[in-house]
C-alpha cells in the first residue's frame, strides 16, 4: 500500500499520551455507553508497569508527556489515580521528564479525597454532562434506570472552580433539538469550554439529522454571543484548524501513533475506544506494558489512520459505483476537511478501520457544510484559496 510507506519508521511515531482503563465498571448505565461494565480494575503492579511503559518507550521525547484516567468511572478507583500520579510525577523528577494528567469523568463521585487528588495533581477534567436535568436524564442513568443529574448538579461550583475543564456533551437524534438551549444554561451556570459529541451508532432519521442541522448553526451564533465571556466550543475550532492547516489530510488523530490505552489487564490498544469495543479481543490489541508494542500490528494502525483520514467522507475510495471517476473527491467544496478519522468507530460499524460507515459521512458532511454556510463570505473564500 502506498501509504504504508510513510510508516515505515515508528521512530517517528513518538507515544506521547498514555490513557489508563482503571476498571472497567461504572456507579452509571448510561443508554448510549459503548463501555461494557465488567468489575474489573488495574493493580498497583500493572499500573505502575504502564507508566514505566510510557516513559521506556520516550526516552528521546522532549514533550510533556501525559497520562490519561478513563473507565468506566475513573474516579471508582481515586486511589490507584493518587498512587499513578504521585508514583509518575517521582519517575518524571528522578529522569528529568514532565508529566501531566487528565481524566475523563462523570463527575457524580467527587468525594473530598477526590477532589484534592484531582487539585494537588492539576488533572485536567473532561466531564459527561448533556444539558439541563431533563435532556441529561434522557439517557444518563444510574444502575437503577433513575436519572443521574442531581449528582453532577453538585458538582457543578467545583467544576466552574478548576483551571482545566470540558465539558463532553453527547448528543442523540432525541436530543439534539435541545442542544442549543442546554449549551445556554451550562454557559449561564459557568462552564466556559465544551465538546459537542453526536452518538454515530445511534438511529439518525430525517428529523434527527435536520434538528441537527439547527443546532449545529445554533452552535455558531452561540459562540458569537459569547466570544468575549472567554466560551470556547472546540468543534467549531477543529473545522477551522483543518481548514487553515497546509497537512489537512494528515492523519486524524493520535491513535496508536502519539497515543494509545492500556486496558485493566496491561493490554495495550489504539485508544480507549477501542478497549470499550474490543475489550479482550487479541484482533484489535497492539501489545501490552510488559512486554511492549506489536510493532506490525502498531504501524498497521497508524497506516489505517492516514488512510482513513484521507479517504475523507469515503465517496473516493470506497463508493465506486455511485460515483463517476472524475467527479470523486477532486471537485468537492469539502475536500480538505471531510476526513474521517474515527478508525475504532470505522472497525466497530465497518469491520474496517479505514473505511467510514455511510451514517459517518452523512454527519461528517452536516458539520462541514455548516460551517462552510455559517461562515460563509470573504473571510472562508479566503482561506479556501489559499
Ligand atoms: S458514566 Fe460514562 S462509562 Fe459510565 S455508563 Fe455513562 S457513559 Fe458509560
Ligand atoms: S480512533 Fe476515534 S476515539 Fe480513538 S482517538 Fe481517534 S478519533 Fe478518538
Amino acid at each position: 500500500m502506498e501509504n504504508a510507506n510513510k510508516v515505515s519508521d515508528l521512530g517517528s511515531h513518538l507515544l506521547r499520551s498514555l490513557v489508563l482503563m482503571v476498571t472497567e465498571d461504572c456507579n452509571l448505565r448510561c443508554e448510549y455507553c459503548y463501555v461494557r461494565k465488567r468489575p474489573n480494575k488495574m493493580d498497583i503492579e500493572t499500573a505502575e508497569q504502564a507508566v514505566d511503559f510510557l516513559f521506556s518507550v520516550n526516552r528521546v521525547c522532549p514533550d510533556i508527556l501525559e497520562i490519561g484516567f478513563f473507565g468506566g468511572e475513573p474516579m471508582m478507583e481515586v486511589g490507584l489515580i493518587d498512587h499513578v500520579c504521585c508514583y509518575a510525577r517521582d519517575k518524571a523528577g528522578q529522569i528529568g521528564s514532565r508529566i501531566g494528567f487528565a481524566m475523563t469523568t462523570n463527575a457524580t463521585m467527587f468525594s473530598d479525597y477526590g477532589k484534592r487528588v484531582i487539585r494537588e495533581h492539576n488533572i485536567g477534567i473532561t466531564c459527561s454532562l448533556d444539558g439541563m436535568a431533563e435532556i441529561h436524564d434522557r439517557f444518563r442513568k444510574t444502575r437503577s434506570g433513575q436519572g443521574s443529574f442531581h449528582f453532577i448538579e453538585k458538582a457543578i461550583p467545583f467544576l466552574v472552580g478548576l483551571t482545566s475543564v470540558n465539558v463532553r456533551m453527547t448528543v442523540m437524534p432525541e436530543t439534539t433539538s435541545e442542544v442549543v438551549s442546554s449549551l445556554r444554561w451550562l454557559i449561564n451556570k459557568g462552564l466556559k469550554r465544551f465538546s459537542l459529541s453526536p452518538v454515530i451508532e445511534a438511529r439518525w432519521d430525517g428529523k434527527g439529522l435536520g434538528h441537527l442541522v439547527d443546532a449545529w448553526e445554533g452552535l455558531y451564533s452561540l459562540q458569537e454571543e459569547f466570544k468575549n465571556s472567554g466560551v470556547v466550543i472546540n468543534n467549531i475550532g477543529k473545522v477551522e484548524s483543518l481548514l487553515c492547516s497546509p497537512d489537512s489530510r494528515g492523519y486524524g488523530c493520535g491513535a496508536a501513533r502519539s497515543m494509545a490505552a492500556v486496558d485493566s489487564g496491561g493490554r495495550l490498544y489504539p485508544c480507549h475506544r477501542f478497549v470499550g469495543y474490543f475489550r479482550n479481543s487479541p484482533e484489535q490489541s497492539i501489545g501490552d506494558v510488559f512486554k511492549g508494542f506489536d510493532d506490525q500490528k502498531r504501524k498497521n494502525y497508524i497506516t489505517s489512520n492516514l488512510v482513513a483520514n484521507q479517504s475523507g467522507c469515503g465517496a473516493g475510495l470506497f463508493d465506486d459505483s455511485t460515483m463517476p471517476p472524475d467527479k470523486k473527491c477532486n471537485t468537492c467544496l469539502l475536500q480538505r476537511v471531510c476526513g474521517n478519522s474515527c478508525i475504532a468507530l470505522n472497525e466497530y460499524l465497518t469491520g474496517e478501520p479505514q473505511r467510514p460507515a455511510q451514517i459517518n459521512r452523512v454527519l461528517s458532511q452536516i458539520v462541514m457544510s455548516t460551517h462552510i454556510r455559517m461562515k460563509s463570505g470573504l473571510e472562508l473564500s479566503n482561506q479556501l484559496c489559499k
